[in-house]
């Protein structure tokens, strides 16, 4: 993934003709913190959080709980954050932090443990205008409120702006559940108007059918009647039916019974995550996991559009490839940017003390996607790129735009 990042900044930096400081000005991180928290039960974990770039606005970006997190993932993830609050137009940086374990397999005690740790080892680093750490896959709000309450109680610091995530009794923002989700089906929407193909009946799969696959399967399934969803999977699998999937009924089926493969319907046949990539729908929602579409598997892939709810699912390989034969790639920073700009509104709201109704929430997130899609799309268009390389030229412009102006309002003081 971090490959994939760096080799697409290269590419599109030498297309805006930038000079290879600037290129390296934007490869390069920071700060990169790791270091290593132990449990009273006597287990180790590696812990990380990489400060990659605040030229626009202080440091955003999630803590992921996984297993197989490390310090090379985490950097591609924080330089992705970087370059999607720049592509969205929000006034944030980008970071991003982990640790390596199985959150499935600690218990609550241990859960708020490692938490507290984790927050105790960064306050010197984190504040609400310089470092706004929030949650990934495997933290929830419960987490992100022990975090808040350590960091609390080792600064004195009593406004909750510090972190984004928390529950909504704690700070957090109604919506953030639902909004990377929701975010995937705006620009979905916008895509599909783009191209002329709002009214048309639309074909979806989804890959990682969790937190943000359901939510986008189920928001479509109430707000876009020509969207029918013909297959899903999760880790374990899952099911395909040309009639047409409920996301909501499989999400409460995941809810009470766990896994996917599971679940029994007469007309449904049984897929595995490779074969659902070959399944023959207009949309692949990938919402799982990085590095999933490579040059293993993308001959395969039939899909006319991509939408990359997870961050980097297609490497940059696969990318061409498929760009190449026609299709749409939705790229991440701007599909799942959803997360990030409610995790802005929460920010913006425990700043000023207030506490926002859905509705102003919801119309926001519409308002930053949509102004944000249309950009993208326009500057691909124009400039004849992919939807991903238009994402993050224009992102990388912002950047250097901004760090172009401080550079000469530091000129400028020196002189005067
Ligand atoms: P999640 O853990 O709730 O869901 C992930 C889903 O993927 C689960 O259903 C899991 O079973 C499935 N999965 C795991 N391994 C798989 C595999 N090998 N093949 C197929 N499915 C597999 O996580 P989430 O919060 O829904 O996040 C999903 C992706 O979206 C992650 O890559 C995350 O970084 C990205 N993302 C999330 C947010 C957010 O707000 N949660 C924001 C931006 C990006």
């Amino acid at each position: 993934m971090l490959k994939t990042a760096q080799e697409l900044i290269q590419r599109v930096g030498k297309r805006l003709g930038l000079a290879q400081s600037e290129i390296e000005y934007l490869l390069k991180t920071d700060a990169e913190h790791e270091f290593e928290i132990e449990l009273s039960t006597g287990t180790h974990h590696k812990a990380y959080r990489v400060q990659h770039n605040n030229t626009l606005g202080p440091y955003k970006g999630g803590i992921r709980f996984h297993p197989e997190v490390n310090l090379e993932e985490v950097r591609a993830l924080a330089t992705l954050m970087s370059l999607k609050t720049a592509a969205v137009g929000l006034p944030l940086g980008g970071g991003k932090g982990g640790i390596s374990v199985d959150a499935r397999s600690l218990s609550e005690r241990e859960l708020e443990e490692i938490a507290r740790k984790y927050a105790r080892h960064l306050t010197p680093h984190i504040k609400n205008d310089k470092d706004v750490p929030g949650p990934d896959v495997g933290v929830s709000p419960q987490i992100i409120d022990w975090m808040v309450d350590e960091f609390q109680s080792q600064t004195g610091e009593a406004n909750r702006a510090s972190f984004t995530g928390k529950s909504v009794g704690k700070g957090g923002s109604l919506g953030r559940d639902a909004a990377t989700g929701r975010g995937g089906v705006i620009v979905m929407r916008e895509v599909l108007k783009q191209l002329g193909k709002q009214d048309e009946l639309i074909t979806i799969g989804i890959q990682g059918f969790g937190n943000v696959g359901s939510f986008f399967g189920e928001i479509a399934e109430i707000e876009q009647p020509n969207w029918r969803l013909t297959a899903a999977t999760d880790s374990s699998g899952g099911l395909a039916s040309n009639k047409g999937l409920s996301a909501k009924e499989l999400d409460n089926f995941k809810k009470s019974k766990g896994r996917l493969i599971d679940y029994a319907m007469p007309e449904a046949r049984q897929i595995t995550n490779e074969t659902l990539l070959t399944e023959d729908v207009d949309v692949l929602i990938m919402a799982a996991l990085g590095d999933v579409i490579t040059e293993q598997n993308m001959t395969e892939v039939r899909a006319k559009y991509i939408l990359e709810l997870a961050n980097g699912p297609v490497n940059d390989v696969a990318h061409d490839y498929l760009s190449e034969k026609g299709v749409v790639i939705i790229p991440d920073i701007l599909a799942n940017a959803g997360g990030v700009i409610v995790s802005y509104l929460e920010w913006q709201q425990n700043k000023t003390g207030e506490h926002w109704p859905l509705e102003t929430v919801n119309k926001q997130l519409e308002s930053y996607l949509i102004n944000a899609a249309d950009e993208v799309w326009a500057y691909a268009d124009r400039q004849k790129l992919s939807l991903k390389e238009a994402a993050i030229s224009l992102a990388v412009k912002r950047i250097l735009g901004a760090k172009r102006s401080q550079n000469g309002a530091n000129e400028t003081t020196n002189k005067s």
